[in-house]
């Protein structure tokens, strides 16, 4: 066996894809009994309902190179885009709206609308390099001398305690604040700001996308693509040890620091084993699936056209909560994440039953139910939501990691998103996907570019292994017609 590949998630895939494409033999193994990591979707409550158990909207589906080269659409894995990316509801007033269009949300956003515009139109006029800039690995130069200047200055301006005198409404700073919001961390911040401004102008751009039939979708196109080209793929078959992966000239493990320490503490050097326990994992998820009898009653009825919807009140609150629960804080209104994948995908579905998707910010290794308080949340920006709900699911974000190791305490971005561990992540190397054993490597969310299905972490790790093991150069095509 030329690579064993330990972990499918997006990542792993990503490195599967192009090892396998490479003409190396490729064996993958997968603790789960099915494959897909954070793309794993299946039915809960009822056998024609798929509820997506972690990802389900993919900002990165269309917009990342791995991506852009392997062609979801083209092997029949449509990535829809609704008629809004997301929503932004407030419990008294009409709910800010970040439309596909820009157009159309900053005629939406009056006052505030010219000032909108100035934000997101520039960076979507340079979107493919400012994609490229956040998903590379962290060591090379921006194609585009522009773009360090835009992001920088929109990174300061959004990022400090100034972000709160940006804008005349509340909307736009709760939209912004939201969007803010997926990077995990403390707000302001200027990781918070970063993501504010990729995620922001992505809503306008390539769009926050959702694959037809659920994100398992995209595993299975991903994991086809390795078969097709003589990998093999095992599942429910965990490694517990480094050394049972001894046959393989290189290894590629799309595990987090944590996991990595089990797999291989005995055999790695002491220093670079303290620098791995002394990794952070940051706030967590806290997850709850509803079988649901209709749409969600929105009280303002615009917020069902969006694919994502954000719960956290103005700006202001949202800067106090994700603070806290950072901080270890459990607060009583957590920052909520909603999607009703119906809305983007109607066969999602069928008469009297839907899907409906959540997960709300809590601390670190939190244990509590999450169902009640989500289902409140909801409640209070749709009345009547608790009337619709058929069946619920909530897990605590301890037991995220029980279903995934990775999702250490509930993070589910593989590592506090602060700026130390986004530019040495996991440890401080050049070659951030290498270990000090010859011939493994790490590929999972927890080196560059971090969280979210993208698939880079897998590509660059790919590459590497390519180049140092094997001798090749030249990336393979990952285009669906070439073998
Ligand atoms: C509730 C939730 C919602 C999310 N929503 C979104 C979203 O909407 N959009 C988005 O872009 N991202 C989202 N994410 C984040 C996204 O899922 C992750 O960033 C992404 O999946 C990380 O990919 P990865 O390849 O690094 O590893 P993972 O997806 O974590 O996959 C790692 C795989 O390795 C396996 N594994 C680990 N250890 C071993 C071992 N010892 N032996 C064998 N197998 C092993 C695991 O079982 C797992 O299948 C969400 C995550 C969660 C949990």
């Amino acid at each position: 066996m030329d690579v064993a590949i330990v972990g499918t998630g997006p990542n792993g895939l990503a490195a599967g894809v192009i090892l396998a494409r490479a003409g190396l033999s490729v064996r993958m193994y997968e603790a789960g009994d099915t494959i897909g990591g954070g793309l794993r979707s299946r039915a809960l409550f009822d056998d024609e309902i798929v509820h997506d158990l972690c990802s389900a909207v993919h900002p990165m589906g269309a917009a990342a190179r791995f991506f852009r080269e392997f062609d979801l659409g083209a092997r029949g894995v449509d990535m829809l885009q609704p008629e809004a990316s997301y929503a932004h509801p407030f419990p008294d007033g009409p709910a800010g709206v970040a439309y596909h269009s820009l157009d159309r949300t900053c005629a939406e956003l009056g006052a505030d609308g010219p000032r909108w515009r100035r934000l997101m139109a520039p960076l979507l006029e340079h979107s493919r390099a400012i994609v490229d800039l956040f998903l590379s690995d962290q060591r090379r130069l921006p194609n585009d001398p522009l773009v360090p200047l835009l992001l920088g200055s929109r990174t300061l301006a959004h990022g400090t305690p100034l972000a709160t005198r940006r804008f005349s409404g509340r909307t736009a700073p709760g939209l912004l604040a939201g969007v803010a919001a997926h990077s995990l961390g403390p707000l302001p911040s200027l990781p918070g700001a970063a993501v504010a401004m990729l995620l922001g102008h992505l809503a306008h751009g390539s769009g926050w996308r959702l694959p037809r039939g659920g994100s398992q979708r995209i595993a299975d196109a991903m994991a086809a693509d390795i078969t097709a080209h003589g990998g093999v793929l095992h599942t429910a078959a965990p490694v517990e040890d480094l050394r049972e992966l001894a046959g393989a000239k290189a290894v590629v493990l799309n595990v987090s620091p944590k996991v990595l320490l089990r797999l291989a503490g005995s055999l790695l050097p002491a220093r670079y084993r303290e620098r791995l326990a002394a990794w952070r994992y940051g706030p967590a998820a806290a997850k709850v699936d509803f079988l649901v009898s209709e749409p969600i009653p929105w009280a303002d009825p615009e917020v069902g056209k969006a694919g994502t919807v954000h719960l956290g009140e103005d700006q202001r609150d949202i800067f106090a909560h994700e603070t806290a629960v950072s901080r270890g804080v459990t607060v009583a209104h957590p920052f909520t994440l909603v999607v009703d994948p119906a809305v983007a995908d109607p066969a999602r579905a069928r008469p009297g039953k839907r899907p409906v998707w959540a997960y709300c910010h809590v601390p670190n290794g939190d244990r509590s139910d999450p169902a009640e308080r989500v289902q409140a949340r909801i409640e209070r920006y749709a009345p009547g939501f608790g009337d619709t709900v058929l069946a619920r699911r909530g897990v605590p974000a301890a037991e995220l990691e029980e279903y995934n190791p990775n999702y250490a305490g509930g993070d589910i971005a593989g590592g506090a998103v602060t700026l130390p561990q986004m530019l040495f992540r996991p440890t401080p190397r050049w070659h951030p996907y290498r270990t000090p054993l010859s011939g493994v490597y790490l590929c999972s969310a927890s080196t560059p570019p971090g969280p979210s299905v993208h698939g880079m972490a897998g590509y660059y790790a790919a590459a590497d292994v390519l180049r140092r093991e094997f001798g090749i150069r030249d990336l393979p095509s990952l285009k669906p017609d070439h073998r």
